[in-house]
């Protein structure tokens, strides 16, 4: 017997607490460094080693005794350290070694003289500067700590992370899990690009733009499917996306004769969580899950005894209004934070900047109005018409700015802008 759906409009910050409540975090794993980026730490990491692990020298040139080099008394070399195996070289008063960036410094040595400060005669240097102790010398542990945390549980991997993993000596990285995705584009209206438009058809925008937002949260949707609206084709298109852990379906979730999904979810036992929510554009947005078991081999879970393990698995699905701007806009306030808290990671809000605002606005309706615009030098302008078919102007913007209900905000006011792009 299927459930009904809810149809009180609740806020935008009910919604996405409702919605970060129900979505679970994947079970972690371990990826190669290569593998990881973009990826969620699922555990804290340390520093093994201080960096640099040794002193060491950050130019070519000469390591001495500081205290014993004077302009113009010539210098003796004694050897030469490359950057490499320690060759446990001395250095004493008034003795020099050739050394090169990244070398192991000499013991006895504290300071480096650039080969450009030095004139060689042989095997005799004359020091053509006054030389401090220190100079051009990296100490060890001087960046970096042993012990010090490195990388804290949930935050995002970026190239940077991967290099100071790796020179822990680090080859894995255990991260949060993967996310499946499935998108399905309602409408019979719809006409797939490449194809040629009969009157009153329009291409399928929506089916690549979430695919394209999926990849911006590292999911590639596994499946990518059009569906006309009837009953039977929803039902069979859903019954394929739901092996997913998210489903995402565009168009259908409004209160048109002709908006069937959320019947059709109903009639093969989904859970409703959410209908409607106070947000503009995006007001038909449609939360809610599928309960099925799903089984994991042992190597996909860790810990997992050996054979087969069952884990229930829910599919969560999204249904998002099919005006595009209403579809990004709700893409980004709920399946992305949903997205990300799946895959483990920390922080689930898009950056926030201030930004001068070029005009004056106004929020007369009763829902926040999520307002496309252009961040550029600091200050954030609306671009061209902001209604929910207005692709246009979304394409033109790299930002959106939140103006609450019956909020008024004045030309050259700071404002808080999020950042997509
Ligand atoms: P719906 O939410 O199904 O009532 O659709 C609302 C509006 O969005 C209508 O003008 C649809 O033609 C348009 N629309 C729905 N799906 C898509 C899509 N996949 N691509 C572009 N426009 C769409
Ligand atoms: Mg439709």
């Amino acid at each position: 017997m299927p459930t009904a759906a809810p149809t009180e409009m609740i806020s935008e910050d009910e919604a996405r607490t409702q919605v970060l409540q129900a979505v679970r975090t994947s079970p972690s794993r371990s990826v190669a460094l290569s593998q990881a980026l973009d990826c969620f730490a699922a555990q804290d990491y340390f520093a093994r080693l201080p960096l640099p692990a040794f002193d060491n020298s950050a130019m070519d040139g000469y390591a001495v005794v500081a205290s014993s080099c004077q302009k113009g008394r010539p210098v003796r070399m004694i050897g030469e350290q490359p950057a490499g195996p320690d060759r446990k070289l001395r250095v004493s008063d008034g003795e020099a070694v050739r050394i090169f960036t990244g070398a192991p410094l000499p013991e006895g040595a504290d300071a480096i003289v650039m080969q450009e400060d030095v004139m060689r005669h042989g095997t005799a240097i004359d020091v053509n500067v006054d030389v401090e102790a220190g100079e051009f010398v990296r100490r060890r542990g001087c960046d970096l700590a042993e012990g010090q945390m490195i990388l804290a549980r949930g935050e995002r991997i970026r190239a940077a992370t991967i290099a100071l993993l790796a020179s822990q000596g680090f080859a894995e990285v255990m991260v949060g899990g993967t996310v499946t995705a499935a998108v399905i584009s309602t409408g019979d209206e719809l006409v797939k690009s490449g194809q040629e438009l009969q009157p009153g058809q329009i291409y399928d925008s929506n089916s690549v733009l979430l695919s394209a937002l999926l990849l911006l949260c590292s999911v590639s949707a596994r499946t990518v499917e059009h569906c006309r609206d009837d009953r039977q084709s929803l039902g069979d298109a859903i019954k394929r996306g739901m092996k997913n852990d998210v489903l995402i379906i565009s168009g259908g979730v409004s209160v048109g004769e002709h908006d069937l999904v959320k019947d059709a979810l109903l009639e093969l036992g989904a859970k409703i969580e959410i209908w409607r929510v106070a947000i503009k554009p995006g007001k038909p947005f449609l939360f809610g899950w599928f309960e099925s078991e799903k089984v994991y081999s042992a190597g996909e879970t860790p810990g997992a005894p050996t054979g087969m393990m069952p884990v229930l698995h829910n599919c969560f699905i999204f249904g998002l209004p099919g005006n595009p701007v209403s579809a990004f806009v709700t893409f980004l306030q709920f399946v992305r934070p949903a997205i990300l808290r799946m895959m483990g990671a920390k922080n689930l809000d898009l950056p926030q900047v201030p930004a001068k605002l070029a005009a004056d606005l106004t929020n007369d309706g009763d829902r926040p109005h999520y307002i496309r615009g252009r961040l550029e030098r600091g200050t954030f302008t609306p671009t061209g018409r902001q209604e929910s078919h207005a692709l246009f102007g979304l394409s033109q913007a790299n930002a959106l700015l939140r103006i609450a209900a019956g909020q008024s905000l004045k030309a050259d006011e700071i404002v808080d802008i999020q950042i997509w792009d």
